[in-house]
Protein backbone atom coordinates (compact mmCIF):
# COMPACT_ATOMS: atom_id res chain seq x y z
CA UNK A 1 0.00 0.00 0.00
CA UNK A 2 2.81 2.71 1.09
CA UNK A 3 4.87 1.23 -2.54
CA UNK A 4 1.60 2.58 -4.57
CA UNK A 5 0.60 5.57 -2.91
CA UNK A 6 3.68 8.31 -4.20
CA UNK A 7 2.25 6.58 -7.59
CA UNK A 8 -1.28 7.17 -7.15
CA UNK A 9 -0.22 11.01 -6.53
CA UNK A 10 2.06 10.66 -9.50
CA UNK A 11 -0.76 9.86 -11.96
CA UNK A 12 -2.96 12.78 -10.17
CA UNK A 13 -0.55 15.08 -10.40
CA UNK A 14 0.27 13.63 -13.99
CA UNK A 15 -3.56 13.97 -14.60
CA UNK A 16 -4.15 17.49 -13.39
CA UNK A 17 -1.15 18.68 -15.80
CA UNK A 18 -2.45 17.32 -18.33
CA UNK A 19 -6.08 18.66 -17.98
CA UNK A 20 -5.02 22.41 -17.22
CA UNK A 21 -2.64 22.03 -20.52
CA UNK A 22 -5.82 21.06 -22.41
CA UNK A 23 -8.09 24.30 -20.82
CA UNK A 24 -5.65 26.81 -21.07
CA UNK A 25 -4.92 25.65 -25.04
CA UNK A 26 -8.58 26.01 -25.78
CA UNK A 27 -8.95 29.02 -24.00
CA UNK A 28 -6.19 30.28 -25.69
CA UNK A 29 -7.42 29.74 -29.00
CA UNK A 30 -11.14 30.19 -28.32
CA UNK A 31 -11.89 33.19 -26.60
CA UNK A 32 -10.05 36.16 -27.93
CA UNK A 33 -12.06 38.89 -28.53
CA UNK A 34 -12.30 39.92 -32.66
CA UNK A 35 -10.76 43.66 -32.55
CA UNK A 36 -13.26 44.30 -35.20
CA UNK A 37 -16.58 43.89 -34.00
CA UNK A 38 -18.87 46.52 -35.97
CA UNK A 39 -21.09 44.42 -38.39
CA UNK A 40 -20.97 46.06 -41.87
CA UNK A 41 -24.66 45.77 -43.27
CA UNK A 42 -25.77 43.37 -45.70
CA UNK A 43 -25.03 43.99 -49.12
CA UNK A 44 -28.29 43.85 -51.65
CA UNK A 45 -27.06 41.10 -53.88
CA UNK A 46 -28.91 39.66 -56.30
CA UNK A 47 -28.23 35.61 -56.46
CA UNK A 48 -29.74 34.53 -59.47
CA UNK A 49 -27.49 37.53 -61.88
CA UNK A 50 -24.60 36.58 -59.68
CA UNK A 51 -25.05 32.85 -60.82
CA UNK A 52 -25.75 34.03 -64.08
CA UNK A 53 -22.42 36.54 -64.76
CA UNK A 54 -20.25 32.94 -62.99
CA UNK A 55 -22.46 30.77 -65.96
CA UNK A 56 -21.30 32.83 -68.58
CA UNK A 57 -17.65 32.95 -67.47
CA UNK A 58 -17.51 29.06 -66.99
CA UNK A 59 -18.90 28.88 -70.67
CA UNK A 60 -15.90 30.54 -72.33
CA UNK A 61 -12.60 28.52 -72.14
CA UNK A 62 -10.17 29.20 -70.75
CA UNK A 63 -8.14 26.26 -70.72
CA UNK A 64 -4.74 26.85 -70.01
CA UNK A 65 -2.20 23.68 -71.47
CA UNK A 66 1.08 22.38 -70.34
CA UNK A 67 1.99 23.04 -74.10
CA UNK A 68 1.59 26.33 -74.83
CA UNK A 69 0.72 25.96 -78.56
CA UNK A 70 -2.62 24.03 -77.56
CA UNK A 71 -3.99 27.11 -75.87
CA UNK A 72 -7.37 28.94 -77.58
CA UNK A 73 -5.92 32.24 -76.37
CA UNK A 74 -9.10 34.30 -78.24
CA UNK A 75 -10.90 32.42 -75.37
CA UNK A 76 -9.01 34.88 -73.01
CA UNK A 77 -9.67 37.60 -75.14
CA UNK A 78 -13.48 36.85 -75.17
CA UNK A 79 -13.13 36.62 -71.25
CA UNK A 80 -12.07 40.15 -71.28
CA UNK A 81 -14.86 41.04 -73.41
CA UNK A 82 -17.14 39.37 -71.29
CA UNK A 83 -15.88 40.83 -67.96
CA UNK A 84 -15.83 44.26 -69.67
CA UNK A 85 -19.58 43.94 -70.63
CA UNK A 86 -20.55 42.56 -67.27
CA UNK A 87 -19.20 45.01 -65.03
CA UNK A 88 -19.12 48.50 -66.48
CA UNK A 89 -18.69 50.71 -63.59
CA UNK A 90 -15.64 48.58 -62.82
CA UNK A 91 -14.19 49.23 -66.15
CA UNK A 92 -14.98 52.98 -65.69
CA UNK A 93 -13.61 53.65 -62.90
CA UNK A 94 -10.75 51.39 -62.49
CA UNK A 95 -7.62 51.54 -64.49
CA UNK A 96 -6.64 48.13 -66.55
CA UNK A 97 -3.37 46.88 -67.48
CA UNK A 98 -2.72 43.67 -70.07
CA UNK A 99 0.46 42.04 -68.70
CA UNK A 100 2.04 38.94 -69.84
CA UNK A 101 -0.09 39.04 -72.92
CA UNK A 102 -3.56 37.75 -70.81
CA UNK A 103 -3.57 38.49 -67.26
CA UNK A 104 -5.04 41.55 -65.98
CA UNK A 105 -4.15 43.97 -63.23
CA UNK A 106 -6.62 46.24 -62.13
CA UNK A 107 -5.93 49.51 -60.09
CA UNK A 108 -8.54 51.15 -58.14
CA UNK A 109 -6.82 54.38 -56.77
CA UNK A 110 -7.39 55.12 -53.09
CA UNK A 111 -7.70 58.42 -51.70
CA UNK A 112 -4.84 58.58 -49.77
CA UNK A 113 -1.53 57.76 -51.96
CA UNK A 114 0.70 57.64 -49.10
CA UNK A 115 -0.85 53.92 -48.51
CA UNK A 116 0.46 50.53 -49.63
CA UNK A 117 -2.50 49.11 -51.80
CA UNK A 118 -3.85 45.85 -50.84
CA UNK A 119 -4.43 43.26 -53.83
CA UNK A 120 -7.37 40.45 -54.13
CA UNK A 121 -6.08 38.08 -57.25
CA UNK A 122 -7.89 35.22 -58.60
CA UNK A 123 -6.38 33.24 -61.80
CA UNK A 124 -8.54 33.38 -65.08
CA UNK A 125 -7.57 29.73 -66.55
CA UNK A 126 -8.65 26.17 -65.69
CA UNK A 127 -7.55 22.89 -66.25
CA UNK A 128 -8.40 21.06 -68.95
CA UNK A 129 -11.21 18.19 -68.50
CA UNK A 130 -10.44 14.10 -68.65
CA UNK A 131 -12.17 13.37 -71.84
CA UNK A 132 -12.38 9.49 -70.29
CA UNK A 133 -15.01 11.51 -67.85
CA UNK A 134 -16.97 13.32 -70.08
CA UNK A 135 -19.97 11.50 -69.99
CA UNK A 136 -19.78 10.77 -65.88
CA UNK A 137 -20.54 14.52 -65.93
CA UNK A 138 -24.18 15.13 -65.16
CA UNK A 139 -23.97 19.19 -67.24
CA UNK A 140 -21.68 19.35 -69.91
CA UNK A 141 -18.33 21.17 -67.66
CA UNK A 142 -18.28 24.33 -69.90
CA UNK A 143 -22.39 24.47 -70.12
CA UNK A 144 -22.45 27.07 -66.90
CA UNK A 145 -25.78 25.28 -66.17
CA UNK A 146 -28.20 26.75 -63.81
CA UNK A 147 -30.04 23.72 -62.24
CA UNK A 148 -30.74 22.52 -58.69
CA UNK A 149 -29.52 25.35 -56.85
CA UNK A 150 -26.15 25.08 -58.44
CA UNK A 151 -23.66 26.27 -61.06
CA UNK A 152 -22.21 23.81 -62.67
CA UNK A 153 -18.94 23.29 -64.75
CA UNK A 154 -14.87 23.45 -64.74
CA UNK A 155 -13.95 26.71 -63.31
CA UNK A 156 -16.88 26.91 -60.96
CA UNK A 157 -14.72 25.84 -57.97
CA UNK A 158 -11.53 26.39 -59.28
CA UNK A 159 -11.38 29.64 -59.43
CA UNK A 160 -13.65 31.29 -61.63
CA UNK A 161 -16.14 31.46 -58.45
CA UNK A 162 -13.46 33.88 -56.68
CA UNK A 163 -12.63 36.02 -59.86
CA UNK A 164 -16.37 36.74 -60.47
CA UNK A 165 -17.35 37.27 -56.45
CA UNK A 166 -13.96 39.78 -56.46
CA UNK A 167 -15.52 42.05 -59.39
CA UNK A 168 -19.02 41.26 -58.33
CA UNK A 169 -18.11 43.11 -55.01
CA UNK A 170 -16.20 46.08 -56.60
CA UNK A 171 -19.10 46.90 -58.98
CA UNK A 172 -21.88 46.78 -56.07
CA UNK A 173 -19.12 49.52 -54.03
CA UNK A 174 -18.99 51.58 -56.97
CA UNK A 175 -22.46 51.88 -57.25
CA UNK A 176 -22.96 52.00 -53.53
CA UNK A 177 -20.65 55.13 -54.17
CA UNK A 178 -17.96 53.87 -51.92
CA UNK A 179 -14.31 55.29 -52.15
CA UNK A 180 -11.47 53.25 -51.12
CA UNK A 181 -8.82 55.40 -49.19
CA UNK A 182 -6.54 52.86 -49.54
CA UNK A 183 -5.27 51.73 -53.32
CA UNK A 184 -7.12 48.79 -54.16
CA UNK A 185 -5.28 46.14 -57.06
CA UNK A 186 -6.84 43.04 -58.47
CA UNK A 187 -4.65 41.11 -60.19
CA UNK A 188 -6.06 37.86 -62.67
CA UNK A 189 -3.39 35.73 -63.74
CA UNK A 190 -3.68 33.52 -67.24
CA UNK A 191 -2.05 30.65 -66.52
CA UNK A 192 -1.52 29.91 -62.63
CA UNK A 193 -2.70 26.05 -63.22
CA UNK A 194 0.99 25.30 -65.34
CA UNK A 195 2.90 27.24 -62.93
CA UNK A 196 2.58 30.10 -65.05
CA UNK A 197 4.44 33.29 -66.22
CA UNK A 198 1.17 35.97 -65.52
CA UNK A 199 1.33 36.62 -61.81
CA UNK A 200 5.27 36.60 -62.17
CA UNK A 201 4.93 39.17 -64.63
CA UNK A 202 2.48 41.31 -62.84
CA UNK A 203 4.46 41.25 -59.61
CA UNK A 204 7.32 42.65 -61.94
CA UNK A 205 5.49 45.01 -63.33
CA UNK A 206 4.15 46.55 -59.77
CA UNK A 207 7.99 46.08 -58.48
CA UNK A 208 9.32 48.26 -61.40
CA UNK A 209 6.63 50.87 -60.36
CA UNK A 210 8.48 50.85 -57.31
CA UNK A 211 5.44 49.61 -55.36
CA UNK A 212 5.41 47.33 -52.73
CA UNK A 213 2.45 45.92 -50.82
CA UNK A 214 0.42 46.03 -47.70
CA UNK A 215 -1.81 42.86 -47.92
CA UNK A 216 -2.55 40.35 -50.64
CA UNK A 217 -5.69 37.50 -50.77
CA UNK A 218 -5.42 34.93 -53.39
CA UNK A 219 -7.03 31.14 -53.74
CA UNK A 220 -6.50 29.08 -50.95
CA UNK A 221 -8.22 27.05 -48.13
CA UNK A 222 -12.14 26.81 -47.63
CA UNK A 223 -14.15 26.61 -44.57
CA UNK A 224 -14.75 23.28 -44.30
CA UNK A 225 -17.57 21.06 -42.65
CA UNK A 226 -16.64 17.57 -42.08
CA UNK A 227 -13.23 17.47 -43.65
CA UNK A 228 -11.19 17.53 -40.63
CA UNK A 229 -12.69 14.25 -38.53
CA UNK A 230 -13.70 14.74 -34.78
CA UNK A 231 -13.65 18.49 -35.59
CA UNK A 232 -17.03 19.96 -34.80
CA UNK A 233 -18.60 22.90 -36.68
CA UNK A 234 -17.06 25.17 -39.54
CA UNK A 235 -13.40 24.93 -39.43
CA UNK A 236 -11.20 27.58 -41.67
CA UNK A 237 -7.85 27.23 -41.99
CA UNK A 238 -6.21 30.38 -43.60
CA UNK A 239 -3.32 30.00 -45.77
CA UNK A 240 -0.22 31.87 -44.09
CA UNK A 241 2.03 30.25 -46.33
CA UNK A 242 2.69 27.48 -48.85
CA UNK A 243 4.98 24.37 -49.51
CA UNK A 244 8.23 25.13 -51.29
CA UNK A 245 8.90 22.84 -54.98
CA UNK A 246 12.01 20.95 -56.36
CA UNK A 247 11.92 18.81 -59.04
CA UNK A 248 15.24 16.71 -59.31
CA UNK A 249 16.30 14.28 -62.72
CA UNK A 250 18.40 11.61 -61.57
CA UNK A 251 20.38 10.33 -64.21
CA UNK A 252 22.64 7.23 -64.78
CA UNK A 253 24.38 6.02 -68.15
CA UNK A 254 26.02 3.13 -68.54
CA UNK A 255 27.58 1.08 -71.27
CA UNK A 256 25.45 -1.35 -73.11
CA UNK A 257 25.76 -4.49 -74.70
CA UNK A 258 23.52 -7.76 -74.94
CA UNK A 259 21.27 -8.80 -72.23
CA UNK A 260 22.65 -12.14 -72.21
CA UNK A 261 26.17 -11.39 -70.40
CA UNK A 262 24.98 -8.08 -68.13
CA UNK A 263 26.81 -6.60 -65.68
CA UNK A 264 25.35 -7.18 -61.66
CA UNK A 265 23.74 -4.05 -62.34
CA UNK A 266 21.99 -1.93 -65.31
CA UNK A 267 21.28 1.63 -65.56
CA UNK A 268 17.73 0.90 -64.68
CA UNK A 269 19.17 -1.16 -61.49
CA UNK A 270 21.33 1.54 -60.10
CA UNK A 271 18.25 3.97 -61.00
CA UNK A 272 15.58 2.15 -59.31
CA UNK A 273 18.19 1.54 -55.92
CA UNK A 274 18.70 4.98 -55.83
CA UNK A 275 14.50 5.63 -55.56
CA UNK A 276 14.12 3.37 -53.45
CA UNK A 277 16.69 4.79 -51.16
CA UNK A 278 14.97 8.34 -51.54
CA UNK A 279 11.54 6.49 -50.46
CA UNK A 280 12.60 4.55 -47.70
CA UNK A 281 14.44 7.43 -45.94
CA UNK A 282 11.76 10.02 -45.84
CA UNK A 283 12.11 13.61 -44.59
CA UNK A 284 11.63 14.25 -41.20
CA UNK A 285 8.47 14.71 -39.54
CA UNK A 286 7.94 18.22 -37.58
CA UNK A 287 4.39 19.09 -35.50
CA UNK A 288 5.49 23.02 -34.96
CA UNK A 289 4.53 23.25 -38.86
CA UNK A 290 0.88 22.43 -37.84
CA UNK A 291 0.89 23.41 -33.99
CA UNK A 292 -0.30 27.15 -35.07
CA UNK A 293 -3.26 25.38 -36.97
CA UNK A 294 -4.02 23.16 -34.57
CA UNK A 295 -3.98 25.24 -31.62
CA UNK A 296 -6.38 27.79 -33.90
CA UNK A 297 -8.79 24.80 -34.70
CA UNK A 298 -8.82 23.64 -30.88
CA UNK A 299 -12.19 24.34 -29.34
CA UNK A 300 -13.37 22.51 -32.50
CA UNK A 301 -11.62 19.26 -32.36
CA UNK A 302 -11.98 16.39 -31.31
CA UNK A 303 -11.52 15.55 -27.26
CA UNK A 304 -8.21 13.33 -27.84
CA UNK A 305 -6.58 15.38 -30.08
CA UNK A 306 -7.00 18.82 -28.01
CA UNK A 307 -5.49 16.81 -25.11
CA UNK A 308 -2.72 15.71 -27.47
CA UNK A 309 -2.16 18.66 -28.69
CA UNK A 310 -1.67 20.54 -25.64
CA UNK A 311 0.87 18.01 -24.11
CA UNK A 312 2.92 17.69 -26.91
CA UNK A 313 5.54 16.91 -24.75
CA UNK A 314 3.83 13.85 -23.58
CA UNK A 315 2.17 12.95 -26.38
CA UNK A 316 4.03 14.07 -28.95
CA UNK A 317 5.28 10.54 -30.66
CA UNK A 318 1.79 9.75 -31.15
CA UNK A 319 0.72 12.71 -33.02
CA UNK A 320 3.69 12.26 -35.22
CA UNK A 321 2.70 8.67 -36.20
CA UNK A 322 -0.61 9.04 -36.11
CA UNK A 323 -0.27 12.70 -39.51
CA UNK A 324 2.85 10.30 -40.94
CA UNK A 325 0.38 7.18 -41.18
CA UNK A 326 -1.79 9.09 -43.89
CA UNK A 327 -0.87 10.77 -46.84
CA UNK A 328 -2.62 13.91 -46.13
CA UNK A 329 -1.52 15.05 -43.14
CA UNK A 330 1.87 12.93 -43.80
CA UNK A 331 2.08 16.22 -46.60
CA UNK A 332 1.26 19.10 -43.58
CA UNK A 333 4.37 17.92 -41.50
CA UNK A 334 7.25 16.92 -43.74
CA UNK A 335 9.29 17.47 -46.90
CA UNK A 336 7.38 14.99 -49.51
CA UNK A 337 9.60 12.84 -51.92
CA UNK A 338 7.58 11.56 -54.91
CA UNK A 339 8.98 10.32 -58.11
CA UNK A 340 6.67 11.11 -60.79
CA UNK A 341 8.79 9.94 -64.42
CA UNK A 342 10.89 6.95 -64.77
CA UNK A 343 12.45 6.55 -68.31
CA UNK A 344 15.25 4.03 -69.88
CA UNK A 345 15.44 1.29 -72.28
CA UNK A 346 14.53 0.61 -75.83
CA UNK A 347 15.00 -3.51 -75.98
CA UNK A 348 13.61 -6.16 -74.05
CA UNK A 349 17.25 -7.97 -75.02
CA UNK A 350 19.70 -4.85 -75.13
CA UNK A 351 21.02 -3.15 -72.10
CA UNK A 352 20.05 0.21 -71.19
CA UNK A 353 22.86 2.91 -71.67
CA UNK A 354 20.61 5.24 -70.59
CA UNK A 355 18.11 5.73 -67.41
CA UNK A 356 15.99 8.22 -65.83
CA UNK A 357 13.55 9.36 -63.53
CA UNK A 358 12.76 13.05 -61.99
CA UNK A 359 11.38 13.29 -58.20
CA UNK A 360 9.13 15.99 -57.34
CA UNK A 361 9.34 17.36 -53.75
CA UNK A 362 7.16 19.52 -51.96
CA UNK A 363 9.41 21.79 -49.33
CA UNK A 364 8.02 22.67 -45.94
CA UNK A 365 8.59 25.98 -45.00
CA UNK A 366 12.16 26.06 -42.92
CA UNK A 367 13.72 23.72 -45.49
CA UNK A 368 15.32 24.54 -48.60
CA UNK A 369 16.24 23.82 -51.95
CA UNK A 370 19.63 23.63 -51.15
CA UNK A 371 19.44 21.58 -47.87
CA UNK A 372 17.12 19.01 -49.92
CA UNK A 373 19.30 18.96 -52.57
CA UNK A 374 22.44 18.06 -49.88
CA UNK A 375 20.15 15.33 -48.86
CA UNK A 376 19.27 13.33 -51.94
CA UNK A 377 22.58 13.55 -52.49
CA UNK A 378 23.96 11.80 -49.63
CA UNK A 379 20.84 9.28 -49.41
CA UNK A 380 21.28 7.64 -52.64
CA UNK A 381 25.20 7.90 -51.81
CA UNK A 382 26.16 6.71 -54.98
CA UNK A 383 28.87 8.42 -58.10
CA UNK A 384 26.94 6.81 -60.78
CA UNK A 385 23.58 8.77 -60.29
CA UNK A 386 23.77 12.14 -61.84
CA UNK A 387 21.38 14.55 -59.73
CA UNK A 388 20.33 17.75 -61.24
CA UNK A 389 17.71 20.39 -60.95
CA UNK A 390 14.85 21.26 -63.20
CA UNK A 391 15.38 24.99 -62.96
CA UNK A 392 11.70 26.05 -64.22
CA UNK A 393 10.59 23.84 -61.18
CA UNK A 394 12.53 24.71 -58.10
CA UNK A 395 11.70 27.16 -55.69
CA UNK A 396 11.90 28.13 -51.87
CA UNK A 397 8.97 27.58 -49.51
CA UNK A 398 7.10 30.71 -48.93
CA UNK A 399 7.87 32.90 -45.88
CA UNK A 400 4.95 32.55 -43.38
CA UNK A 401 3.00 35.87 -42.93
CA UNK A 402 2.07 36.82 -39.69
CA UNK A 403 -1.30 36.65 -37.81
CA UNK A 404 -0.91 39.31 -35.43
CA UNK A 405 -1.85 42.04 -37.93
CA UNK A 406 -4.84 43.83 -38.75
CA UNK A 407 -4.72 42.18 -42.48
CA UNK A 408 -5.13 38.33 -41.17
CA UNK A 409 -7.54 39.69 -38.13
CA UNK A 410 -9.76 41.41 -40.53
CA UNK A 411 -10.21 37.89 -42.66
CA UNK A 412 -10.85 36.13 -39.28
CA UNK A 413 -13.72 38.58 -38.00
CA UNK A 414 -15.63 38.65 -41.55
CA UNK A 415 -15.21 35.17 -41.53
CA UNK A 416 -17.33 35.28 -38.24
CA UNK A 417 -19.76 37.49 -39.58
CA UNK A 418 -20.94 35.17 -42.40
CA UNK A 419 -20.72 31.43 -40.99
CA UNK A 420 -21.94 30.65 -37.53
CA UNK A 421 -19.86 28.16 -35.47
CA UNK A 422 -16.34 28.76 -36.84
CA UNK A 423 -12.71 28.18 -35.64
CA UNK A 424 -10.16 29.85 -37.67
CA UNK A 425 -6.64 29.00 -37.75
CA UNK A 426 -3.09 29.89 -39.98
CA UNK A 427 -2.19 27.13 -42.08
CA UNK A 428 -0.22 25.84 -44.68
CA UNK A 429 -1.21 25.36 -48.03
CA UNK A 430 0.31 21.78 -49.50
CA UNK A 431 -0.13 23.15 -52.71
CA UNK A 432 1.31 25.72 -55.06
CA UNK A 433 -0.33 29.08 -55.67
CA UNK A 434 -0.17 32.15 -57.85
CA UNK A 435 0.09 34.06 -54.21
CA UNK A 436 3.95 32.72 -53.32
CA UNK A 437 5.08 35.21 -56.34
CA UNK A 438 3.69 38.43 -54.33
CA UNK A 439 6.37 37.80 -51.32
CA UNK A 440 8.96 39.93 -53.10
CA UNK A 441 6.55 43.00 -52.22
CA UNK A 442 4.86 41.88 -49.07
CA UNK A 443 5.01 40.70 -45.72
CA UNK A 444 1.18 39.97 -45.70
CA UNK A 445 0.45 37.27 -48.48
CA UNK A 446 -2.84 35.13 -47.19
CA UNK A 447 -4.97 32.24 -49.09
CA UNK A 448 -8.49 31.93 -48.78
CA UNK A 449 -11.59 31.15 -50.85
CA UNK A 450 -14.80 32.35 -48.58
CA UNK A 451 -16.96 29.08 -49.27
CA UNK A 452 -18.24 25.99 -47.35
CA UNK A 453 -16.74 22.81 -48.91
CA UNK A 454 -18.10 19.27 -47.37
CA UNK A 455 -15.91 16.04 -47.89
CA UNK A 456 -17.52 15.27 -50.83
CA UNK A 457 -16.92 18.56 -52.88
CA UNK A 458 -13.56 18.43 -52.44
CA UNK A 459 -13.26 15.74 -55.44
CA UNK A 460 -14.82 18.08 -57.40
CA UNK A 461 -11.83 20.43 -58.00
CA UNK A 462 -9.95 19.40 -61.10
CA UNK A 463 -12.70 16.80 -60.90
CA UNK A 464 -15.78 15.58 -62.30
CA UNK A 465 -18.93 17.45 -61.48
CA UNK A 466 -17.30 20.69 -60.31
CA UNK A 467 -20.27 22.57 -59.14
CA UNK A 468 -20.96 25.88 -56.80
CA UNK A 469 -23.72 26.26 -54.37
CA UNK A 470 -25.86 29.53 -55.38
CA UNK A 471 -25.81 30.20 -51.87
CA UNK A 472 -21.93 29.66 -51.92
CA UNK A 473 -21.48 32.26 -54.45
CA UNK A 474 -23.80 34.69 -52.50
CA UNK A 475 -21.09 33.93 -49.65
CA UNK A 476 -18.28 34.74 -51.49
CA UNK A 477 -19.72 37.96 -52.83
CA UNK A 478 -20.56 39.14 -49.40
CA UNK A 479 -17.04 38.45 -48.41
CA UNK A 480 -15.26 40.04 -50.30
CA UNK A 481 -17.50 43.14 -50.20
CA UNK A 482 -16.88 43.89 -46.43
CA UNK A 483 -12.94 42.39 -46.87
CA UNK A 484 -12.75 44.97 -49.45
CA UNK A 485 -14.06 47.53 -47.34
CA UNK A 486 -11.93 46.66 -44.53
CA UNK A 487 -8.92 46.40 -46.52
CA UNK A 488 -9.16 49.62 -48.13
CA UNK A 489 -10.78 51.68 -45.23
CA UNK A 490 -6.87 53.23 -43.92
CA UNK A 491 -7.86 51.17 -40.66
CA UNK A 492 -4.89 49.62 -40.89
ZN1 LIG B 1 -6.70 27.64 -58.62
Amino acid sequence: MQFFLPLVFLILVLAAVIAARTFLLIRSAGHKPLPFQSKLPDPPLDRQKIAEHLSAAIQIETVSHEDPAKNRTENFDRLHDLLQRTYPRLHGSLSREIVQGFSLLYTWQGSDPALEPVVFMAHQDVVPIDEHTLEQWTHPPFSGRIADGFIWGRGSLDIKNQLIAVMEAVELLLEQGYQPVRTVLLSFSHDEEVLGHGAPAIVRHLKEKGISVHAVLDEGNAVLDGVLPGFKGHTAPIGVAEKGYLSLKLTVEASGGHSSTPAAETAIGVLARAIDRLQSHPFPYRLNTVYPMFKGLSPAAPRLLQVAFANLWLFGGLVRRQLAAQAETAAAIHTTTAPTLFHGGVKDNVLPTHAEAVVNFRLLPGDSVAEVTEQVQSVINDSRVRIEPLPEYAWEPSPVSPTDTPAYQHIVSVLNELFTDIACAPSNMLGATDARNYHAISSRVYRFSPLLLHKKDLERIHGINERISLENMHKMVSFFHRLIQRWSSGEM
